[in-house]
């Protein structure tokens, strides 16, 4: 069967042919046709600047209106406001400045703070056809949803529940499962810790670890390659290490749009000196030059130049590069006697060096050259920065873990960092930069299918119970046992799992398998409309609103990616009476389900969430003092071995670590893709359809690829082409994307998801870690009709 294969789609599909756009059924969950094609225009060449605020400002009066928007916006990172619900970047310890916020992160404010509304009345008026018709941004445009509603079995559209019924019919289908294992229960990074544990408790006494999480699809590679090198799955850095770094290097990372306040950390580093080293496919206009909003003097400047040195990796070249900077290295220390490895550093705290020199020995340069796609003279100028620096920070996001030698990337940066002594010390370290605001709390706090023993006992030990010891299913498991009907009942703490996962059909055709599908949410998505046979929306409380319990007013937690966890209080009244919180719904959900099966007190854990961090404190290690600390404002620094100049490896050495270059076979045309995200885009949320920085408007479906490989296609700027995938023998498609020549490595090519999720395959993951391998998919394009592309 090809995926392509008009059988393998869900009978009732009809094609949505419109203009020579897409014409996959909307059941296969992939998001519509354009009706119109993007526009192409200039890329920009500053980040942020004045630009960046008047988008700002358009996007939050439009939302929220002029006062709602200062109300809210001036509360978020600040010490007694509320976290930003967007990315994990930290805030300062110290003083925080008035507007502590970026462009993105008052999007996502804005989205969630929005006045619009998803009333019961809008979905009586919308069927799911109709509703799966739409754009995603149109669907994120609709507000915020504002009573529970439920799909009935047949159904062809949502009709209002009340909260008693919809917690009686989840816990009915979950306790008629004849094994807890057919349930999964995924989290998103926007539940606090409170939630998280909570509904990590519940999932445990139900009977199950099918914890999937969001963390399985960005960071599941830098977790394991981390804990097996250096003992710990997380940032070895503070903040204030950025402005002690001598260099800092950027890798597989798009700042500027995907973690835009780092930016003024390598401001302030650029402008004592340091040097930062991009390393990506795209040379991104985020690491070209900044015009901080912040400071209006920069702002009629040209802005800071930020990177000095830009490394065009291809995609997935980069163990190769780092082993070229390693060679470089290892010949300038034995020019020099010895004096550009940390010997000391590397013979009294790591195992492994002798096996990584022969291999780099091995190596010829040649081959560097050509698999990584950078040349000899580049990787000469990155490892001379490297052996000078005497403290340097390395920070990577999803360029380097999804793959499927993800592991074998992160490890790579690892060899690198321990070659020069760069961990434990003032202004030096590693730094995976997380995506989703509490994605790392969520995971310490125990949202994981393969927590350890000392957890699960302490837990059982707190509550009284015997959790399950077996692993449980992760993301790409839960879909494949989702499709194979061995998961049943499917809930979603946040997210948009439809859209955030790989093999936009397959997951479609799993969803679609399951008795139930419930998703607690925010806001309208795909995820809503793809379901099984009866779906539920519970509506959730937003960070951004208070939070009111039968003790008063609460605040949650959350854990940012230097392991900073601190407190967030919302500030705007809830969007609706009707909505609960994330914690009151788990609760809610435990109690109809495990009734009597407990002596959990759910409901009175949710009335004061200063019990839920007790319990937290009891269970998890680095939570001494939880309620006292997390009060402190700022709150506190979780410990950190590798930090602390400690390994936490069990022979207390770091390791270094050998690993082929991967292999791509790229031949009969093939290009090797990679799915990135534009500027108006937060993960799955689409907040519009340009991506200014990259030229970009009213529209999404575009391919970025180098003009010689059009060349040598016979295709030009504008075509219209269809991407297919290739797995074996397997084809899958996304159809109609426009051709744009960009500046990316020969072989190599770029188009966003979630619309291209549809061509990775589930089985596609990273050895070890099973992340989606998103980030290097081989693919050829086929032209479409010329008569289809006319009327495009
Ligand atoms: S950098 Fe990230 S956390 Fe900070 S305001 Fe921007 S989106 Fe939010």
């Amino acid at each position: 069967m090809t995926r392509d294969d008009p059988k393998s789609a869900p009978e009732s599909a009809t094609a949505s042919s419109t203009d020579g756009g897409a014409q996959h059924p909307p059941e296969s969950g992939e998001p519509p046709p354009e009706l119109s094609p993007p526009e192409v225009g200039r890329r920009a060449r500053t980040a942020a600047g004045f630009t960046s605020i008047l988008a700002t400002a358009k996007h939050g009066f439009a939302e929220m209106g002029v006062t709602r928007t200062f109300e809210t916006l001036l509360a978020v990172n600040q010490k007694d406001g509320f976290d930003c619900p967007s990315c994990a970047w930290p805030d300062p310890d110290g003083e925080r400045r008035t507007a502590e916020f970026c462009e993105n992160g008052a999007k996502a404010v804005a989205s969630e703070a929005t006045r619009r509304r998803a009333t019961p009345e809008f979905f009586a008026e919308h069927s799911i056809p109709d509703l799966l018709a739409r754009s995603d941004h149109w669907l994120e445009e609709q507000g915020r949803i504002v009573h529970p509603m439920l799909r009935r079995a047949g159904a062809d559209r949502y009709e209002p529940v009340t909260w008693e019924e919809a917690f009686a019919l989840a816990a009915r289908e979950l306790s008629a499962l004849p094994s807890p294992h057919e349930a999964a229960f995924y989290t998103s990074g926007r539940a606090s810790n409170e939630a998280a544990f909570l509904y990590g408790l519940f999932v445990r006494m139900f009977g199950t670890n099918n914890l999937p999480d969001c963390s399985n699809m960005c960071h599941e590679s830098s977790g394991l390659g981390l804990t097996e090198t250096i003992g710990i799955g997380k940032a070895t850095v503070k903040l204030e290490d950025f402005e002690h770094a001598d260099a800092i290097f950027v890798i597989g990372q798009n700042p500027g749009t995907c973690h835009p306040r780092m930016l003024t950390e390598l401001e302030r580093a650029a402008k004592n000196g340091c040097k930062i080293v991009s390393v990506n496919p795209l040379a991104e206009s985020g690491l070209i030059r900044f015009k901080n909003p912040q400071h209006p003097l920069s702002l009629l400047g040209r802005g800071t130049p930020l990177a000095c040195l830009f490394l065009p990796v291809r995609v997935n070249g980069d163990v190769a590069l780092f082993k070229g900077i390693l060679k470089q290295l290892l010949e300038d220390d034995r020019a020099s006697g010895g004096k550009v490895f940390e010997h000391e550093f590397i013979r009294s705290h790591t195992d492994g060096f002798d096996a990584l020199v022969e291999d780099l020995d091995a190596e010829p340069w040649e081959r560097l050259a050509v698999e990584s796609g950078v040349s000899r003279d580049l990787m000469r100028e990155a490892a001379e920065l490297a052996g000078r620096a005497e403290r340097a920070i390395y920070c990577w996001a999803m360029g380097i873990t999804q793959h499927q030698n993800g592991v074998a990337n992160v490890q790579s940066i690892v060899n690198l960092a321990l070659s020069r002594g760069h961990i434990g010390r003032r202004g030096a370290g590693l730094c995976p930069v997380r995506g989703h605001s509490n994605v790392q709390g969520d995971r310490t706090v125990g949202i994981w299918e393969k927590m350890g023993p000392s957890f699960l006992s302490a837990l059982g030990k707190e509550f009284g119970f015997e959790p399950p010891s077996a692993h449980g299913l992760d993301t790409v498991g839960t879909i494949q046992a989702m499709h194979a009907g061995r998961v049943k009942v499917f809930v979603a703490l946040g997210g948009n799992f439809l859209s955030a996962t790989p093999d936009t059909r397959y997951t479609a055709e799993a969803l679609s398998q399951c008795r139930l599908t419930v998703q607690i949410s925010t806001k309208l998505n795909r995820s809503h409309l793809v379901t099984g046979k009866q779906a539920l929306i519970l509506p959730c409380l937003g960070r951004s609103e208070r939070d009111l319990q039968a003790s008063g007013e609460q605040f949650v937690t959350v854990e940012d990616t230097t392991g900073v966890v601190h407190a967030s209080r919302g500030v705007l009244p809830p969007a609706s009476p009707e909505l609960r919180s994330e914690p009151a719904i788990v609760a809610g959900l435990a109690t109809a389900t495990l009734g009597s099966k407990t002596s959990v007190d759910f409901g009175a854990l949710v009335a004061d969430y200063d019990r839920i961090r007790s319990h937290i404190e009891h269970v998890v290690p680095g939570f001494t003092q939880y309620n006292r600390r997390v009060r402190d404002r700022g709150g506190f620094y979780l410990p950190n071995g590798p930090r602390e100049g400690r390994f936490t490896t069990p022979n207390g050495r770091a390791r270094f670590t050998v690993h082929p270059i991967p292999r791509h076979d790229l031949h009969g045309g093939k290009l090797l893709l990679m799915t990135i995200r534009s500027h108006d885009q937060f993960n799955t949320t689409i907040y519009g359809e340009a991506d200014r920085y990259r030229g970009i408007s009213r529209g999404r479906r575009v391919l970025f690829v180098n003009q010689a490989d059009l060349d040598e296609r016979e295709l030009s700027e504008g075509m219209l082409v269809d991407l297919v995938s290739h797995d074996g023998a397997e084809r899958r498609r996304a159809e109609a994307f426009r051709l744009v020549p960009y500046s990316i490595p020969r072989g190599c090519a770029a188009a966003y998801f979630p619309e291209t999720n549809v061509l990775v395959p589930v089985t596609r993951v990273a050895a070890g870690s099973n992340q989606p391998a998103s980030k290097s998919i081989p693919i050829t394009l086929e032209r479409r009709e010329p008569s289809t592309e006319a009327r495009a």
